[in-house]
């Protein structure tokens, strides 16, 4: 493949790709409201079109909820292949009001793109399908072999594409699958995401006596509540460490490799700074680890909210007979969700003990995700990502969770290259979502360069 003519082949039919990305943008498809059920179908159907024009098999995958999709073009089984991913569903748009222009009426103003899903994810997944596009018509024939699993309810289901992936364990084979639903760090650095943190939420209600009780009558007398709780919560995390108390929290965790400490110090970070930005006069972390560290490489535990008492107008003097918190832990290899929600409920029922009735639910949970810095294939995205924006590409750490990323690890056992094209200030989920045109143009070239890494990878190895 000629990459040069990939990026000319861009270049030249610019104008036609951005209208097309202006036509999915303007199919409203939430995929939370019942009544866009068909403009999520419709959405998904527009990638199927787009990809049988480029000459991929499709198939419409049922879940539980909106089906997917998923295409394939065979090249040659003498060549890698290459698994790309995107999400055709957005979020709901309201407040309305606070949108600039209409969500569903693209408009190109400071070049960028705004419309609700311009960035997550139909601008950036229509980047990759246009850098396949590219390779294909400007460089000739694909350098890979490439296949598309597209989910249409990610922002509402959020598993239902997940649950039915081992289903399709053998259609879904790939030597390396490509995730763009994240960010650079900031404008002048494109940048692959090394890692995502797993999750695991859980509630917790601590009721005391039959009802509420007047504090000067009983106080002193009843274990109260809100003082279990805080009792509770100050014996999961040392305020002082950052560290997380519960027994065999710990036990599991890969520590980071200097190779991944020294990869996520290249973006440009001053903790003072973003203090002021955060509007605090200094940053918290855990003990041993810088603050950018302590919030993407190590895992922690944030209590959420808080619940319980008299909050109203005025004064009550009461113990009121029922709190409660919802607290999340975000993980790291090799944290195992459930194990950690065991330990965790253990220990809380054991520091409640007789002072009061515990009742635990447990929330979602996902599992954590990293790559290697030195992987071949995080590698081959650095330099594609170079080659297409014309600047050095770097290497970030995520402190949130997609649970989509760690589950298609599981079943296809492949690498995994998070090459997102936004940028923080894309307003994702939010009013005036926008996309830089240079970001979708540039993801463009990206994908396609990706490609070509990727062929030129495996003849090099001679591979199979
Ligand atoms: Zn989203």
């Amino acid at each position: 493949m000629n990459l040069d003519k990939a990026f000319a082949y861009i270049d030249a039919n610019q104008q036609r790709l951005i209208d097309e990305l202006i036509h999915f943008l303007q199919i409203p498809s939430i995929s939370a409201h019942k009544e866009h059920d068909a403009d999520v179908a419709a959405a998904l159907d527009y990638d199927r079109r787009k990809l049988e024009s480029l000459g991929f098999m499709t198939e419409v995958w049922p879940t539980r909820a909106h089906a997917g999709l998923f295409a394939e073009r065979h090249v040659s089984n003498d060549l890698p292949t290459v698994l790309i991913y995107g999400h055709v569903d957005v979020q709901p748009v309201d407040p309305l009001n606070l949108w600039t222009s209409p969500p569903f009426e693209p408009r190109i103003a400071d070049g960028k793109i705004w419309a609700r899903g311009a960035d997550d994810n139909k601008g950036q997944h229509y980047a990759q399908i246009v850098g396949v596009e590219a390779a294909l018509r400007g460089g000739g024939e694909l350098p890979a072999n490439v296949k598309f699993i597209i989910e249409a309810d990610e922002e509402h289901d959020g598993e239902a594409m997940a649950a039915v992936l081992p289903k399709h364990r053998e259609k879904l084979a790939c030597d390396v699958f490509v995730v763009s639903d994240s960010n650079f760090p900031d404008r002048d650095h494109p940048a692959i995401t090394l890692s995502l943190r797993g999750i695991q939420a859980l509630e917790v209600t601590i009721t005391g006596a039959s009802g509420d009780k007047h504090s000067g009558e009983w106080g002193g007398i009843l274990y109260e509540p809100i003082d279990v709780l805080r009792w509770v919560l100050q014996n999961l995390k040392d305020f002082e460490t950052g560290r997380v108390l519960v027994p065999g929290f710990y036990d599991d965790v890969d520590a980071p490799t200097p190779a991944t400490r020294a990869a996520i110090a290249q973006r440009l970070w001053v903790d003072a700074d973003v203090a002021r930005a955060q509007g605090v006069k200094r940053l918290s972390h855990e003990v041993g680890y810088t603050p950018l560290e302590s919030g993407t490489l190590r895992p922690t535990l944030q209590v959420n909210g808080i619940q319980g008492g008299y909050t109203g107008e005025g004064f009550k003097t009461v113990i009121g007979n029922q709190a409660r918190a919802k607290i999340s832990m975000r993980l790291v290899p090799r944290q195992n969700p459930e194990k950690i929600f065991d330990s965790i409920e253990r220990r809380i029922r054991e520091l409640v003990g007789d002072k009061g009735t515990v009742a635990i639910h447990r929330f979602g949970a996902g599992l954590p995700f990293w790559s290697d810095p030195d992987s071949p294939y995080v590698q081959a995205g650095l330099r594609a990502l170079t080659v297409a924006f014309g600047k050095p590409a770097i290497m970030l750490a995520m402190g949130g969770s997609i649970p989509f990323v760690p589950q298609l690890v599981q079943v296809t056992g492949a690498s995994c290259v998070m090459m997102g094209f936004g940028l923080p200030e894309d307003n994702l989920h939010a009013p005036d979502e926008n996309f830089p045109v240079a970001n979708f143009l540039g993801g463009a070239k990206a994908a396609a360069a990706y490609l070509a890494e990727v062929g030129a990878m495996a003849g090099a190895a001679g591979r199979k």
